[in-house]
């Protein structure tokens, strides 16, 4: 299975910034194989930027979130439908910022990944658990609520991804152990009811970059990196791609 490696540049840069990033990454790809597919997300303006940079190539372009309705009167919100007809393939549901910032529950993760099913993107549906909760032994439980409550029906292998990201670990510089990253990934691989769960792509998220990369990447059960912060850093974001198995 090839790893897949996604950006998540969150709320950050300008036109010029994603210009320099998205043109830089290209070039890499151009001269050395890519061991990863490579996903970027940047934030819903620059989407045509990046797209223009990356051109039909290596690199997917992904959303970081979409409404769970086809259009309407959703002020500030993006269809999945719209992101796919900019040349998206991907989009971001459920990340733990969203979860918080805006309330979103399972329910609302799992209509807007079946929206993004159905406009034909594949939504990287994000799942992990809270210091508190993880400190509470809930992890187990918490990952049980999310993949049930937040996984569409429909999701199989070949159109869905999941992430692992524990909240305490994003953008805070602390990794899960990679024992703590295997035993998760392993129980979300058992629980995905859809089609071809071997071939499931799990990916970890939480801090990830250069310098701990290749010990994620090869822990059991992890099929690539969400990766926020080091996105941003071109070199590290490609050592993080360099360190794919
Ligand atoms: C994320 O935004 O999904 C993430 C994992 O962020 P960071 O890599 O900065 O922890």
């Amino acid at each position: 299975m090839k790893y897949l490696i996604a950006g998540n540049w969150k709320m950050n840069g300008t036109a010029a910034s994603a210009k320099a990033l998205a043109s830089g990454l290209a070039h890499k790809t151009g001269v050395s194989a890519a061991h990863a597919d490579i996903v970027l997300c940047p934030p819903a303006p620059l989407l045509p930027i990046v797209a223009a940079e990356i051109g039909q190539g290596l690199i997917g372009l992904g959303g970081q979130d979409c409404h769970a309705n086809e259009k309407g009167a959703h002020t500030g919100d993006v269809s999945a439908g719209l992101l796919k007809d900019i040349g998206c393939s991907f989009v971001i549901v459920g990340h733990s910022e969203r979860r918080a910032d805006h309330g979103e529950t399972d329910a609302i993760v799992k209509a807007k990944a079946a929206a993004a099913l159905k406009a034909g993107l594949t939504p990287i549906i994000c799942v992990g658990e809270t210091e508190a909760e993880r400190e509470a032994g809930k992890t187990a439980t918490i990952i049980a609520r999310q993949i049930a409550g937040s996984v569409p029906e429909n999701a199989t292998a070949a159109n869905a991804v999941i992430a692992y990201e524990p909240v305490w670990a994003i953008g805070t510089g602390k990794t899960a152990t990679t024992d703590d990253i295997a035993a998760v990934h392993g129980q979300i691989r058992n629980l995905f009811n859809g089609e071809g769960k071997a071939n499931l792509r799990i990916l970890y998220g939480g801090s990830v970059k250069g310098s701990n990369a290749q010990a994620i990447l090869a822990t059991a059960g992890v099929n690539g990196a969400l990766v926020g912060g080091a996105s941003l850093d071109l070199e590290d974001f490609w050592r993080i791609i360099s360190a794919c198995p």
